[in-house]
């Protein structure tokens, strides 16, 4: 880059923290790192000319976990393990909410929904007979009486070859879009610099000055004393060692549909498919149990085999006898492991990481960033 002196005593000015990606935990990070030292330089640094990962490619769900995804997490952790992350989820929704403002993100509580069709029998009895079990377990992290049977809305909600559904009226959507928008407008108007379109490429380390580091981009390199990398499914870039599974989310959003029954959000196939309205729409994505290889990869793309998935799941469940059409597709990456914990640590002296959601970053994205800001201001 043929930079001027200006531009490196400015926008390229030596930072006291840069932090990597700038998705919803890598800005939160960057938000509460400024909380904590005011006075303190920090540059978040995005490859893309916009947050290109799953933050602004997401479903807008502000939930905290289906019943059945509940089940299936139980066992893969202890019961307070699991309680634990559930109330990270509830806390991050509520920091996140209180961070931007409902109206600004399109807060809506309209409730959440699990759909069980005739093939899915095994799963609801399943999930009736743990009803009470979670209700009770939830009580005092969310509140009275989470989950509720509620067959009854089936055709209220316009659904049909729909045999059973559990309510959840804690659960609510966001417009993930005009999020991030107003998660950037905080960043900068707070004094955090952003620089859109410079993909980091490595970074080194002078042996003697630990506090050191030197951050290299395709156009520049530039010194700080401390790195936080947030780049989620793309962190095994730059992190080699850490086990982090990326997985593709194709979504599809349909024209206006006119006198749209279908209001809140939507759970099937144990959380493999979500479905909900964006106004007069019908936004659906998911898929990923169609072709586990296949969408283990950080390559964007949409794929014949999950689209026709959704087709199908569009003309029986959701919208069978009414004409709609297809109006955008587009994908987003998610990283995954062997545990649903994310991963916060210092990796080395004076470099950290924050990065894993597991799929749920829109609820636990703010905490996970507020977490690793913690540990790198040592206000832990
Ligand atoms: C299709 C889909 C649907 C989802 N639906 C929901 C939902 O309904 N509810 C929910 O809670 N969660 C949902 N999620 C998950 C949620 O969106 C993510 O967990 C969350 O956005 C992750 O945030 P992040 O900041 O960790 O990562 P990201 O948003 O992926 O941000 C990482 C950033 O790092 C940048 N980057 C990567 N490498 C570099 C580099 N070398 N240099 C500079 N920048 C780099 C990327 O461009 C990206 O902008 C969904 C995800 C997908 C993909």
């Amino acid at each position: 880059m043929n930079q001027s002196y200006w531009e490196r005593t400015s926008f390229f000015k030596d930072a006291d923290y840069v932090i990597i990606g700038a998705g919803i935990v890598g800005l939160f990070a960057a938000l509460e790192i400024k909380n904590k030292k005011p006075s303190a330089n920090v540059l978040v640094l995005e490859r893309s000319f916009l947050p290109d990962g799953a933050s602004t490619k997401n479903a807008g769900f502000a939930c905290f976990g289906s019943l059945s995804e509940l089940i299936v997490q139980l066992q893969k952790s202890s019961e307070t393990e699991l309680l634990h992350l559930v109330k990270k989820r509830w806390e991050g929704l509520k920091k996140l909410r209180q961070a931007l403002g409902d109206d600004v993100i399109d807060f809506n509580n309209w409730g959440g929904y699990e759909v069980f069709t005739e093939k899915d029998e095994l799963l609801w009895e399943e999930c009736v007979g743990q009803l009470n079990y979670f209700n009770s377990l939830l009580k005092d992290t969310i509140g009275k009486q989470v989950f509720h049977l509620a067959d009854e809305k089936i055709s209220e909600l316009g659904l049909s070859n729909v045999k059973h559904l559990i309510f959840n009226p804690y659960e609510a959507q966001i417009h993930s879009g005009k999020m991030m928008q107003a998660l950037i407008n905080k960043c900068r108007d707070s004094g955090i610099e952003i620089l859109f379109g410079h993909e980091v490429k490595g970074y080194e380390k002078e042996k003697e000055v630990l506090s050191n580091i030197k951050i290299v981009t395709e156009h520049f390199n530039i010194n700080t004393q401390k790195v936080i990398i947030c780049t989620n499914a793309f962190a095994k870039e730059l992190l080699p060692e850490l086990e982090i599974t990326p997985g593709r989310g194709q979504v599809f959003i349909t024209k206006p549909i006119k006198n749209l029954s279908l209001k809140g959000t939507f759970h099937y196939d144990e959380g493999y498919f979500y479905f909900r309205n964006v106004d007069d729409r019908v936004l659906i994505g998911g898929g990923r149990n169609l072709n586990f290889e296949k969408e283990t990869t950080t390559t964007f793309g949409i794929t014949a085999e999950i689209k026709n998935e959704i087709t199908r799941i569009l003309n029986e469940i959701i919208l069978k006898n009414t004409h709609w059409e297809f109006d955008m597709e587009w994908s987003g990456i998610m990283a995954f492991g062997e545990t649903l914990s994310p991963i916060i640590k210092e990796l080395s002296p004076n470099v950290y990481c924050a990065v894993r959601c597991n799929g749920m970053g829109v609820a636990i994205g703010s905490k996970i960033g507020e977490e690793v800001a913690l540990l790198v201001t040592g206000s832990r």
